[in-house]
């Protein structure tokens, strides 16, 4: 970036992905990733299975640890620092704080079976950031009527339907209030008539300032709503550019091959 152009430095969300490289013995998962995200924007990762995808987002989340490379969010190493060439694992009680930055939203929802939805939503508020239950109950009210669950505030996981209980993860998700959500194929894991509505959410987040990263097979959902498209494809970027670019007239026979079956 040019040193004449202000950076927009009031804005939170920034995540910066360096020359990451990750191996799961000797097979190499990511190979050399870089990234710059800016602020507010939404990137569409997409790619085959086994691509990626996945470690890419539980390293940005700290839950999956890197070789080599870094990750900042807004200028914090995730999971390590650095001292000069050196990369220094943070304390467990300094990356759990970190983590607080970012939120995740899983395939398969990850919601606890033993709280109420309200519960499943205030636990984190309570126990990672002292808030007082009163605010964080009203707050997870607020969040379950963007979501359009107000009603199920005192209902069991179980007893929803999938499009429901990924509604609530992602306002369990929202409650930390995360510079940065990460959805991992938020609707992979739901009947075709139950994607709609979770989409619906997803759409009025990408309008609200929240940095988001969403890995998905939805296509024409990648297109309307990612301000930026992201192929990876074994572990490298092998294409990036606006959505009307990658996802309709890529460059390269990989990316073409994905969108023919993009499974
Ligand atoms: P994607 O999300 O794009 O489908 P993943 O990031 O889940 O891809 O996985 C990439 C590759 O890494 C796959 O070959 C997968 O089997 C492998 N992999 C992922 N997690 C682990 C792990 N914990 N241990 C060993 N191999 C893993
Ligand atoms: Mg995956």
């Amino acid at each position: 970036m040019s040193a004449a152009v202000p950076a927009a430095t009031d804005r939170l969300g920034r995540i910066r992905i360096d020359g990451v490289s990750k191996s799961f013995g000797t097979r190499r998962v990511l190979d050399g990733v870089s990234l710059t995200v800016e602020p507010g924007s939404v990137i569409a990762l997409v790619g085959p299975s086994g691509s990626g995808k996945s470690t890419l987002l539980r390293a940005i989340n700290h839950l999956e640890t890197i070789d080599a490379g870094s990750i900042t969010i807004d200028g914090n190493y995730i999971g390590y620092t650095r001292h000069g060439d050196r990369l220094y694992e943070l304390r467990e009680s300094e990356v759990l704080r970190r983590r607080t930055a970012v939120g995740m939203v899983f395939q398969n929802f990850h919601l606890f079976p033993h709280l109420t939805v309200l519960e499943n939503i205030v636990i984190a508020p309570l126990s990672l950031r002292r808030a007082d239950r009163p605010a964080a109950e009203a707050r997870a009210r607020e969040l379950l009527a963007r979501v359009g669950l107000a009603e199920y505030a005192e209902a069991y996981p179980r007893r929803l339907s999938g499009g429901q209980q990924q509604r609530v993860a992602i306002a369990r998700a929202l409650a930390l209030e995360p510079a940065v959500l990460l959805f991992d194929e938020p609707t992979s894991a739901l009947d075709p008539e139950l994607v709609g509505e979770v989409l619906a959410v997803i759409r009025e987040l990408a309008h609200g300032g929240t940095t988001l990263i969403i890995v998905t097979h939805e296509i024409g959902f990648a297109r309307e709503v990612a301000d930026h498209v992201v192929f990876l494809d074994h572990g490298s970027i092998r294409e990036q550019g606006p959505p009307d670019v990658v996802l309709v007239n890529p460059s390269h026979a990989r990316t073409r091959a994905f969108l023919r079956h993009p499974t």
